[in-house]
């Protein structure tokens, strides 16, 4: 994965879902093929906290199955930091651990300007990568 494209809609909806969830982090699983993302699937943050998030392995689990039906890969998965920046927590770095995907994070830190980034993280090693939010 080097660059993500998220439509606007995706985008509004991971929004929507990240200022409904405040004070806890949202999280979920976007979908789509190449490097373009066409759905957005929320997920239960089961640890249910401001500063942590943890997806239920057997919602994943439907999820992926979904997802295929449909024809789609999971390419990322998203988290929201209600308060911090959009970077990856030294956690949120250990517990990446799904290969080949990108981690997103949606910062409502300045809800003017609200931040969202994608990353890599390869044997501990994190790497920014583009995300283009493009119309559609
Ligand atoms: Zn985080």
């Amino acid at each position: 994965m080097t660059e993500l494209e998220i439509p606007v809609f995706v985008f509004d909806q991971m929004v929507a879902q990240a200022q409904a969830a405040v004070p806890i982090e949202s999280c979920g699983i976007l979908a789509g093929n190449d490097n373009r993302i066409e759905r957005l699937y929320e997920m239960t943050n089961i640890d249910n906290s401001p500063t942590h998030y943890a997806m239920n392995p057997a919602e994943q689990f439907a999820v992926v199955k979904r997802m295929r039906a449909a024809g789609l890969r999971m390419l990322a998965i998203y988290h929201s930091h209600p308060l911090t920046p959009a970077r990856l927590s030294d956690e949120d770095r250990r517990l990446a651990l799904t290969p080949d995907v990108a981690y997103v994070v949606l910062s409502l830190k300045d809800a003017e300007n609200l931040c969202a980034k994608a990353f890599v993280v390869d044997q501990g090693q994190t790497g920014e990568i583009p995300l283009t939010i493009v119309k559609g």
